[in-house]
């Protein structure tokens, strides 16, 4: 089966045990104001525009004849600027299967495994499970927002090494307001994950203002418990690709 993705990262080391290979799935069913990878919100792929290169020459704008570019009205292959690429493509599991692997060839021992990242890799769940499948043998990782229905969430976690789970708000009309949806299912895929078992780290992204309050913090403190709890500095280069996107960085 296909499904979407908007990159792969090769010697990450920040993604899970080792030095891994991270697969970017496309679609994410929230709308953090803050979130670094906007290209991952919907599934279909996109168009990204480099403005503040651009002359206005018009070239883009005149009809071409490749398939690819149809879509997007304009021609991906003729700005002397480089000013147009394409965030996401649909790839067949097997495929991406042997593309991962053979970024693993050249690490041998020293390669730590494949993390599966986003957008939110819940979010294409059959492509998601094939995708393991296919990957059998390797240690797996994933990263994600825990927004997912409980059974799928279990299975996926089942048949993983290592789970990487963001705590953004703890109280849920918060949690709503910068992230579009409520907090219920994600705190108790989270009280499962605690109990499972299976090696894990949750995260939280200190957006100033809304997560790193102190109010919010004890909170998460109280809801990890014993588990293993990273705090991550704001991001502050998100800006640029809401640009390149045409969307608004509300941050
Ligand atoms: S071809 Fe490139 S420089 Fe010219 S209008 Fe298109 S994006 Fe801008
Ligand atoms: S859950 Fe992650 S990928 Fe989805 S919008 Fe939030 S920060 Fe972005």
């Amino acid at each position: 089966m296909t499904g979407t993705i908007f990159d792969i990262k090769e010697m990450a080391v920040h993604d899970g045990p080792g030095i891994r290979t991270t697969v970017f799935f496309k679609g994410c069913p929230l709308r953090c104001h803050w979130c670094h990878n906007p290209e991952g919100f919907t599934q279909k792929p996109q168009l990204m525009v480099k403005e503040n290169r651009c002359r206005h020459c018009g070239l883009c704008f005149k009809p071409c004849n490749h398939p690819e570019c149809q879509p997007f009205g304009r021609c991906l292959h003729i700005c002397p600027e480089n000013c147009l690429t394409v965030s996401g493509r649909t790839v067949e599991t097997k495929e991406l299967a042997e593309e991962l692997k053979k970024s693993a060839e050249p690490l041998g021992d020293a390669f730590g495994g494949f993390t599966f990242s986003g957008g939110e890799p819940l979010f294409q769940p059959a492509f998601l499970l094939e995708l393991i499948d296919e990957l059998k043998g390797f240690p797996l990782c994933i990263e994600t927002s825990g927004y997912a229905a409980g059974e799928l969430f279990r299975t996926v976690i089942d048949k993983l090494d290592f789970v990487i789970m963001d705590v953004k708000l703890a109280d849920s009309e918060k949690h709503r307001q910068a992230t579009g949806v409520g907090n219920e299912q994600i705190l108790e895929n989270l009280r499962f994950l605690k109990q499972s078992g299976k090696p894990h780290l949750f995260r939280t992204p200190l957006i100033p203002g809304i997560v790193d309050t102190p109010e919010n913090l004890a909170a998460i403190r109280e809801i990890v418990g014993d588990s293993e709890w990273e705090q991550l500095p704001y991001n502050t280069m998100a800006g640029a690709k809401y640009k390149m996107l045409g969307m608004e960085y509300t941050i």
